[in-house]
């Protein structure tokens, strides 16, 4: 879908976007930077509106087709509990664990941002985890689309979907089938905007460097530590933990096993891409059923998200850090559990994790920030490489989930040894 290994390297969207970038931070570093920033940087802004764009339509289909696949019948609702409970654990530990390295390596802090003269903005959070829960239930379903509230959106597609599983088959597959197309188009329609990156990069990295500099990059190292070390220690630690203690799975061999598709995901970014090479592992080497692997598999490509947990937690933090934001123990609250649901409604396909990070910015009040927009652009010039990362741990994520799920199942032989 979004790989094909012949093309040449100049054709690939990750050598256009670091060309772009290196050609926006040099025309941003020349003495006329100032007045290229000005000339050019609409095509950052224009960018940043398309991502904004499609974001309520995606989330939407993507959520409740990732949910409505589920199926329907007693057995049905049985795995479903017992799928979307390992989900929901591995993507919270992944959000926290993401949470912990914010707040050792503090990667926003000293960022240029901060002196422009732009005054810190004021994080909007709700007075109570009781607020927080009652603010995430809309009163008005249309109402919160158009004003892109996106906890609400998400809330109500997550029952929604669940109400879908209920139905009997004729309605119920007629609902699937029609979202699952709307999703298909607005997967289309996101691939299309992902490949403007380039220019978006080029017009983000000319405004930004031509008006801050090269400093800002100091923190985008940080940053990339910090979601890195938070991506290797869910990855080597948190999920080989999770298999062995509750699906008594040997880690090791399932790695093993898995040694493909990670390899997949690692060079396509995209679960949705991975899917067919995950499907296929996960019932011949690692040896999961059909019934639990296809049930398992699909709904965690779309749903389950540990990798992108991860980074919209970092990532969000690490914008309100730069701007300079007051970041209390409420906000830390509302970005883990933001960053759950982001990480939920995200597409599989590649920088969808960048691409939700708005819902998050936008629970905590700086989601029309400008300067949070061209923090956004930074990020997105260097994110191709954590992509890469965060899409093997989500896929290693759903491929655990389903081995634990066998497991819980009765199913005998997962990980018996390391096959192929
Ligand atoms: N590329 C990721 C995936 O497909 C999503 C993301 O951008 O975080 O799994």
């Amino acid at each position: 879908m979004d790989y094909n290994p012949d093309l040449p390297w100049y054709r690939r969207l990750h050598w256009q976007v670091l060309c772009a970038m290196v050609i926006g931070v040099v025309i941003g570093l020349t003495p006329s930077g100032g007045f290229f920033a000005e000339y050019f940087g609409w095509l950052g802004v224009l960018f940043m509106r398309l991502l904004r764009m499609i974001i309520v339509p995606l989330v939407v289909f993507s959520i409740i087709s990732g949910v409505a696949s589920a199926g329907s019948g007693r057995t049905v609702g049985r795995m479903f509990g017992k799928t979307m409970s390992y989900y929901l654990v591995s993507s919270f530990l992944a959000a926290i664990t993401g949470l912990i390295l914010f707040n050792l390596i503090n990667p926003g802090r000293g960022y240029p941002v901060t002196d422009t003269g732009a005054e810190p903005p004021d994080l909007a959070v709700p007075e109570s985890f009781r607020d927080l829960l009652l603010d995430i239930v809309p009163t008005n379903v249309l109402g919160a689309a158009s004003t892109s509230d996106m906890l609400q959106i998400i809330f109500f597609c997550i029952v929604f979907g669940v109400a879908v599983t209920t139905l009997p088959e004729g309605p119920r597959t007629k609902v699937t089938g029609l979202i699952d197309a709307f999703f298909k188009a607005m997967m289309a329609l996101t691939r299309g905007i992902i490949k403007l990156l380039p220019l978006g990069v080029f017009g983000l990295m000319v405004t930004l460097v031509g008006e801050t500099g090269l400093r800002s990059f100091g923190n985008l190292i940080q940053y990339v530590m910090a979601l890195g070390s938070g991506l290797f220690i869910h990855f080597f630690i948190t999920l080989p933990l999770l298999l062995y203690f509750w699906g008594r799975v040997s880690p090791w061999k399932h790695a093993m096993n898995m040694r493909e598709p990670l390899l997949v995901a690692f060079s396509t970014s995209s679960s949705a891409a991975t899917l067919p090479v995950t499907l296929t592992t996960v019932r011949e080497k690692v040896g999961v059923s059909n019934r639990v692997s296809s049930f398992t598999l699909p709904m965690g490509a779309t749903v389950n998200m540990d990798g992108t947990a991860v980074m919209e937690c970092v990532g969000a933090l690490f914008i309100a850090q730069a701007l300079g934001a007051e970041i209390g123990f409420m906000t830390q609250v509302v970005v883990v559990f933001t960053a759950l649901l982001a990480s939920i409604g995200a597409a599989a396909v590649p920088s969808a994790g960048l691409v939700v990070i708005f819902i998050i910015l936008g629970a905590i009040g700086i989601g029309d920030n400008p300067e949070a927009m061209l923090i956004v652009g930074a990020m997105l010039s260097i994110d191709r490489p954590l992509d890469m990362a965060r899409t093997a741990v989500n896929v290693y994520s759903d491929s655990c989930a389903a081995a634990v799920v066998a497991k819980w199942e009765g199913e005998e032989g997962i990980d018996a040894e390391i096959r192929g």
